[in-house]
């Protein structure tokens, strides 16, 4: 954070949360006054936002690749620790399996898109047929290099992320290269990345005025329930799942963990990334008696990898655009958003925003119309500080069970230890 010198205009002192804000009302004001007119909208301020996307989308590919790749080598740790990594990997794909579930039941349940239909027309959308399951599940393994990346196929870049990984990790020092460059490559795309979300406000701007023209103003009402949907679903992902975790694996109390977690929880919000919350999250776990090593490798890994808020905003988001597209969502399909969901999550990138490219490939396994973005772009930020918080909480909550596990592990074996020496 950067304080504002006195003589800075004071356009300058606005966070990009508020000109995202900001872009949103005047969107929905610009919108409303150019229902008249939606043909203007569509042709000279939609461009905008088109832009916007293709920006996002172009910056997707590389991103996910060296974020993924980096994941997989910081495995390399995992393997010292032994345990950890393991225990590690096993909690955060079960807390996100939990998530996306939990995503879909309340978006079901509640009727998230209910509110408002959209014809197909007015996002000049043409109905795709949705792939099956089978095909999907052939449909991740890439016959060659170059091709995912060149039509954007992410869940094939993710396979091919996750054997470059492996391959770099097994290879070891002959590949240090390989792997400098590659971590570089990750900070580089981050970077790209946050220059990219400093148009969000344009972006949103250019998304919102044309939906909202041709529309009216009542998008917004099923968008405040897509808020309202996204926050009790936060809520019960960190008051049952998280609350569960933290009583029944860690034998902590969840309230003090709550209590510790409180100023990770409010940076998340208020920065929407995972990643510059780590450092606040590596404190605040330390402060709560998780050691050292735990707390080095369980929570940056978390960083990287596990986003439950992301995949519970995923899970609704998908059910919400199927919704207002009046698609329906047979239970097959809702299968594949759990898997892709999973998949997404571990490819999105700790910083702001970056959920919503990666709902592109949610969207894309079950045919739903990628145009459907559009829609929730306006409100992203507002769900980004939602997903986000629960994205940090839950590497917390993680990190809290492995401590608690690792420090029991050792009790017990102490007595042991000192007492009679097993015979080899
Ligand atoms: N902003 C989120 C995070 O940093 C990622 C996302 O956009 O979902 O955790």
């Amino acid at each position: 954070e950067t304080a504002a010198a006195p003589h800075t205009p004071c356009f300058k002192k606005l966070s990009l949360t508020t000109w995202i804000f900001i872009a949103l009302v005047l969107g929905v004001v610009v919108g409303f006054f150019m229902q008249g007119a939606p043909d203007v909208a569509s042709t000279y301020i939609k461009p905008f936002g088109t832009i916007f996307l293709n920006l996002l989308k172009f910056i997707c590919v590389p991103l996910v690749l060296f974020s993924i790749i980096c994941g997989v080598i910081s495995l390399d740790d995992a393997r010292k620790v032994g345990s950890i990594g393991g225990k590690t990997i096993v909690l955060y794909l079960l807390t996100t399996v939990f998530a996306v579930v939990i995503g879909l039941v309340f978006a079901n349940v509640l009727n998230v898109g209910a509110g408002y239909t959209l014809s197909a027309e007015e996002l000049s959308y043409e109905a795709a047929e949705a792939p099956t399951f089978m095909d999907t599940l052939v449909n991740i393994f890439p016959s060659n290099f170059l091709d995912p990346m060149v039509q954007a196929t992410m869940l094939q870049v993710i396979v091919i992320a996750l054997f470059f990984g492996f391959g770099i990790m097994f290879v070891g020092q002959k590949a240090a290269i390989v792997k400098d460059f590659c971590i570089a490559m990750s900070e580089v795309c981050m970077k790209v990345m946050q220059g990219i979300l400093y148009l969000a406000p344009l972006g949103v701007f250019g998304l919102l005025v044309p939906v909202v023209a041709i529309n009216g103003p009542d998008i917004l009402g099923p968008l405040m329930w897509l808020i309202a949907v996204m926050a009790i679903a936060c809520v019960v992902q960190v008051a049952v799942v998280y609350t569960c975790l933290i009583k029944f694996l860690a034998l902590r109390s969840p309230l003090k963990f709550l209590k510790g977690e409180a100023p990770v929880m409010s940076f998340a919000f208020a920065s929407a990334s995972s990643m510059g919350t780590l450092p606040i999250n590596m404190e605040c776990a330390e402060k709560m008696g998780v050691s050292k090593g735990v707390t080095s490798f369980v929570l940056p890994l978390g960083a990287t990898i596990n986003m439950d808020g992301t995949s519970i905003y995923q899970g609704i988001c998908a059910v919400f655009i199927a919704q207002v597209f009046g698609i329906d969502l047979s239970i097959g399909a809702q299968v594949t958003i759990v898997l892709t969901a999973l998949l997404a999550s571990i490819g999105t990138a700790g910083v702001p925003g970056s959920g919503m490219i990666m709902l592109a490939l949610v969207l894309g396994s079950v045919g739903l119309p990628l145009e459907g973005i559009a829609l929730v772009a306006g409100v992203d930020r507002i769900l980004d500080m939602l997903r986000t918080t629960v994205n940090v909480t839950g590497d917390g909550a993680v990190a809290q069970v492995v401590d608690a596990m690792e420090k029991r592990k050792l009790s017990k074996r102490q007595p042991t230890d000192e007492g009679a020496p097993k015979a080899a």
